[in-house]
């Protein structure tokens, strides 16, 4: 499921390939995937894309003609490129056609992923209950949204209002990297380890997104290629295989109904 680094990725993929370009028309193959605003009617023309934003697993493309595409990709969206003569890929629901010829399609096997189009005056927002961006907050913020809750560091952390764009991978390096246990209470960690948790959830998220993403299931990038970061996992995925700090197995618990990657020693619950 494509957490901060790979909404990050396909983002500035979009942004790139789409730069000035208008969208002619668009075709849905299975209703359900595009949503327009109800109250605003139909949204305009898609005219010269200008830029694309992120925001936690979010992206927003934004185009000179006032209108948007909000994306979630959920657990298996993914955009591609095809020409006229290039057959659609399975699982298609929604492709638009470039003022080149080309179409964007999105594909979602799964089909959870959302693509909302909205106008200026639409009163859908999917961004609203959002909490701030984890690579744009500030250190002193992240501290204070998280010290002041007494809940467990994991559900806390997976929480979208409190800090959006970490998923269950992210969280669970994050966790690791920072020796905290997934059941601690937030509230029970002091401000200076909550301060480096902020900078090494910098660093984490950065080195992800310069290898690419994690490809655990499905993830691609917009040419298909799979992401590189799995195999830099310290803990997520990793069941019985060594601790790279002191050699303890990992070991797979459940936490908050999620499955849950830890090292029994580097991460003591206290
Ligand atoms: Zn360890």
């Amino acid at each position: 499921m494509p957490e901060l680094p790979e909404v990050e990725i396909v983002t500035r993929a979009l942004s790139r390939k789409l730069k000035g370009r208008s969208i002619l028309e668009h075709r849905v193959h299975h209703p359900g995937v595009l949503l327009h605003d109800p109250h605003a009617g139909l949204g305009g023309p898609l005219r010269r894309f200008e830029r694309g934003e992120r925001h936690g697993k979010y992206m927003v493309l934004e185009f000179s003609s006032e209108q948007r595409l909000v994306v979630h990709l959920r657990m298996t969206g993914a955009f591609y490129f095809r020409d006229s003569d290039t057959p659609l890929q399975p699982h298609t629901h929604v492709e638009f056609q470039l003022d080149t010829g080309e179409w964007l399609a999105y594909r979602d096997p799964r089909r959870f992923g959302r693509i909302w189009w909205l106008s200026p005056n639409s009163s859908t927002n999917p961004l609203a209950d959002l909490g701030p961006d984890a690579l744009r907050l500030s250190q002193p913020e992240w501290v204070a949204r998280i010290s002041e809750r007494s809940r467990m560091m994991k559900p806390l952390l997976l929480d979208q209002a409190v800090i959006a764009g970490l998923g269950n991978i992210y969280v669970d390096e994050l966790l690791h990297r920072s020796r905290i246990h997934p059941q601690r209470a937030a509230d029970s960690i002091p401000a200076a380890r909550l301060g480096e948790m902020w900078s090494a959830c910098r660093e984490l998220l950065r080195l992800a997104i310069r290898n690419g993403g994690s490809s655990i299931r499905s993830f691609v990038d917009t040419d298909g290629i799979l992401g590189n970061y799995q195999n830099f996992h310290l803990v997520y995925a990793r069941e019985g295989e060594p601790c790279t700090t002191c050699g303890t197995l990992i070991k797979r618990i459940v936490v908050a109904q999620r499955g849950t990657w830890i090292c029994p020693r580097c991460q003591r619950r206290r």
